[in-house]
C-alpha cells in the first residue's frame, strides 16, 4: 500500500485512544479539568457504569463564549502556552487532548458559562463533528454530558467490561480525587443513586471515614509533616530537599493481603508507583505479618520542576528529578510516624527474626506446645485441629504396597518443628522441609473443593446479622460475585449505599472479624479480569484458606504436624500451596552425602 496521510478523523480516533480507554478514563479527564478550574463542587452521574452516559457538573470558572469552540481541538489548553512552562506544572491538564479525544469516541453536550458573562453557551459534538451550538442559561460552571462512548468504534466498545467493573473503576478515580483534594466536596452517583459523597470540608481525616467507613478512618495516623511552624525542621535533609510528605498511613494492627490499598500523590496528581509504594511498605519492616500490607494515603509535595508529569497521556506516571531522595523521604516520615505514634507496643513476628537461638524461647516454645496439646485432648477430637484425618474409608486397604504416584508424596515421619515455621519431616528418600502455612493451605483448599463438589459446604450463622460498612469499590466487587461467595459458605446481601449484611461465614474462617474477612475476599476478587483458567469461587476458595490455615511462627505440637502432614499424603497436588508457591523442599540422601563429603 502507498503511504498516506490518515483522513483527520481516523488519525483523531487513534490519538483518542491513548487517553480514553474506558468509561473511567472520561471521568478522570473531566474531574480534572473540573478541579483545575477552581470548582467547589463536582458532580460525577453516570449510567450503565458509564457506558451510556456519564455527566460532570461542577462549578467552577467556566469557559468564555468566545473560547468554546477551541477547548475541542487537539492541544488545545489554557494551561500552557511555551514548552518551559512544562517545568512549572501545577495544574492537573495541560496538554489539551482530554476533550477532543473525548468528543472524537462519543456524542458530547458542553454547556459552560464564564462567571464573567452573563449568559452560557451550548456545544454538541458527535464523533468529533460540531452539531449544534447555541446560547444556553446555567449558573457559573460547566457542565459536560458524554453519551454512548465509543459509538463510532465498535473494536473498543466490545472491550469494555460489565457495568459493575466500569462502575468501579470510576468509583476508584472517584475516591482518590476526593482523597487528593479534601477542600472539595465530590458526589457519585450511578443511575440516580448516590453511592459516594466527600464532605468538603478540607479535613483529609473525614474523607477517609467517608471512603473507609468511620471505623478504619478513625484508627489511621496522621502523618508527621516535617516541618512545623512552632517548631525546628524534624529532618534537616529532608527540608533542604523541598519534599514534604503528608496523609495517614495505618497502625501495624490493620493490614490488608495486597499492596492497592496504598495510594500515593505527587503535587495532588495520583501516581502509580511501584517504588514509591515499596518505600511505605518498607517502613513498616518488622511491623508486619509477612504478606501483609498496610493502607496508606501519601502525598507528596514537590518542586515542580524536579518533577516531570508529561511521561505518558494518562499521566499517572511520573519522572522524578531525584527518586532516591522521594524514596528516602516517604520511608522516613512513614517510619517517624509508625515509631512516634502507634498506639500499640510493636511487637515483632517471630519468622523475621528466625533462626531464633535464645534458649529462653525454646523453652517458652515447648511450654505453649505442651499446653496446646493439653488443650487439644480436652476437646473433642477434630474440633480445635481443622485438619483432622481423612475418615477411615479413605485409607489404603492393608496390604497394598502404595505406590507413591508421581506427584503424591511418600509417607514421611516428622522430626519437628523448625522456627515455629517449618516441619522437618524424614521420607524414604530424604529431608523434607514443609512450610507449615502453605502446607495448611493446601489441605484446606483440596477439602473445601471437595466439599464445594458436594455441596457439603459447612456455613456458620452469625449470632446476630453484622452490617459492615465498606467502600463503595469493595462493595460493589462483592455484590458483583455475591453467588459465588454463597456457594462457599458465605452469607452476605446488600443492605442499603455500601452497607453489607453479613448473616453465615464458611465455618473455616467463622470466628474472623467479618469486616476483615469481606476486605479479605473483595482483595482476593480485585485481579481485573478473572483469567479463565481460574473460576471465581476458585479465588474466593483460595482466600478462605489463606485465613484460616496455621501462620508462620504459631508453634504446633507434635500430634497436629503428624495430622498436617497424612493430610497433605492424601492431596493431589502437596507439593504447591493454591497460589503456586512450593509447600516443601526435598534434600535427598545423595545430596545431603554429597554436602557432608561421604
Ligand atoms: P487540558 O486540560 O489539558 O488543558 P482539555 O482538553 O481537558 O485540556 O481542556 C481544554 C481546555 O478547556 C482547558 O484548558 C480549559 O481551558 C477548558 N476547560 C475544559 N473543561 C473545563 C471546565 N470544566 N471548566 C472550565 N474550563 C474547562
Ligand atoms: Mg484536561
Amino acid at each position: 500500500m502507498p503511504i498516506r496521510v490518515l483522513p483527520e478523523d481516523v488519525a483523531s480516533q487513534i490519538a483518542a485512544g491513548e487517553v480514553v480507554e474506558r468509561p473511567s478514563s472520561v471521568v478522570k479527564e473531566l474531574v480534572e479539568n473540573s478541579i483545575d478550574a477552581d470548582a467547589h463542587n463536582v458532580q460525577v452521574e453516570t449510567r450503565a457504569g458509564g457506558k451510556q452516559l456519564i455527566r460532570v457538573t461542577d462549578d467552577g470558572c467556566g469557559v468564555p463564549v468566545s473560547e468554546v469552540e477551541i477547548a475541542f481541538h487537539r492541544h488545545s489548553t489554557s494551561k500552557l502556552t511555551t514548552a518551559d512552562d512544562l517545568t512549572r506544572i501545577t495544574t492537573l491538564g495541560f496538554r489539551g487532548e482530554a476533550l477532543a479525544s473525548i468528543a472524537a469516541v462519543s456524542r458530547v453536550t458542553f454547556v459552560t458559562r464564564a462567571s464573567s458573562e452573563p449568559v452560557g453557551t451550548l456545544l454538541r459534538l458527535e464523533g468529533g463533528r460540531l452539531v449544534t451550538r447555541r446560547e444556553s442559561g446555567r449558573p457559573p460552571g460547566t457542565a459536560v454530558t458524554v453519551e454512548e462512548l465509543f459509538f463510532n468504534v465498535p473494536a473498543r466498545r466490545k472491550f469494555l467490561r460489565t457495568e459493575r467493573t466500569e462502575q468501579r473503576h470510576i468509583d476508584a478515580w472517584l475516591t482518590r480525587y476526593a482523597m487528593a483534594y479534601p477542600g472539595l466536596r465530590f458526589t457519585l452517583s450511578h443511575g440516580g443513586k448516590v453511592v459516594f459523597q466527600s464532605p468538603g470540608n478540607d479535613r483529609l481525616r473525614d474523607v477517609m471515614v467517608a471512603v473507609y467507613g468511620l471505623e478504619i478512618g478513625a484508627a489511621l495516623l496522621e502523618i508527621i509533616e516535617n516541618e512545623n511552624k512552632h517548631e525546628k525542621a524534624l529532618d534537616e535533609e529532608l527540608l533542604a530537599s523541598g519534599i514534604q510528605v503528608t496523609g495517614f498511613i495505618s497502625p501495624p494492627s490493620l493490614h490488608r493481603s495486597n499492596r492497592s490499598y496504598i495510594t500515593l500523590f505527587v503535587n495532588g496528581r495520583w501516581v502509580q508507583d511501584p517504588s514509591l509504594t515499596y518505600a511505605v511498605v518498607q517502613a513498616y519492616h518488622t511491623l508486619l505479618p509477612t504478606g501483609r500490607y498496610p493502607l496508606a494515603v501519601v502525598m507528596v509535595h514537590m518542586p515542580p520542576a524536579d518533577v516531570d508529569v508529561n511521561v505518558h497521556p494518562a499521566k499517572s506516571e511520573v519522572r522524578f528529578r531525584d527518586g532516591d531522595a522521594v524514596f528516602r523521604a516517604i520511608q522516613k516520615s512513614v517510619r517517624r510516624t509508625l515509631i512516634q505514634r502507634s498506639p500499640v507496643p510493636v511487637a515483632t513476628h517471630p519468622s523475621t527474626t528466625w533462626p531464633i537461638s535464645s534458649a529462653r524461647w525454646r523453652e517458652e516454645a515447648r511450654e505453649r506446645g505442651r499446653e496446646r496439646l493439653a488443650g487439644l485432648r480436652q476437646q473433642p477430637a477434630g474440633e480445635q485441629l481443622r485438619f483432622e484425618e481423612q475418615p477411615s474409608g479413605m485409607a489404603a486397604p492393608t496390604g497394598t504396597v502404595l505406590v507413591p504416584s508421581e506427584g503424591q508424596l511418600p509417607p514421611l515421619r516428622v522430626v519437628g518443628q523448625l522456627g515455629a515455621t517449618y516441619i522437618v519431616a524424614e521420607g524414604p528418600t530424604g529431608m523434607y522441609l514443609v512450610d507449615q502455612h502453605a502446607a495448611h493451605e493446601r489441605v484446606l483448599f483440596e477439602r473445601l473443593l471437595a466439599e464445594r463438589e458436594q455441596s457439603r459446604i459447612v456455613s456458620q450463622t452469625l449470632l446476630k446479622p453484622q452490617p459492615v460498612e465498606l467502600p463503595p469499590e469493595t462493595a460493589g466487587l462483592l455484590e458483583e460475585h455475591l453467588e459465588a461467595l454463597s456457594h462457599l459458605g458465605f452469607q452476605v446481601e446488600p443492605f442499603g449505599g455500601t452497607t453489607m449484611l453479613v448473616r453465615a461465614l464458611p465455618a473455616l474462617v467463622a470466628e474472623t472479624e467479618p469486616h476483615q474477612i469481606l476486605e479479605d475476599m473483595a482483595a482476593a476478587l480485585d485481579v481485573g479480569d478473572i483469567p479463565l483458567t481460574t473460576t471465581v469461587e476458585e479465588l474466593v476458595a483460595r482466600q478462605v484458606c489463606k485465613r484460616a490455615a496455621v501462620k508462620a511462627g504459631q508453634v504446633m505440637a507434635q500430634a497436629e504436624m503428624e495430622q498436617l502432614i497424612r493430610a497433605l499424603e492424601q492431596c493431589t497436588s502437596p507439593r504447591t500451596c493454591p497460589h503456586g508457591r512450593p509447600t516443601m523442599i526435598h534434600l535427598s540422601v545423595e545430596q545431603l552425602a554429597r554436602e557432608f563429603g561421604r
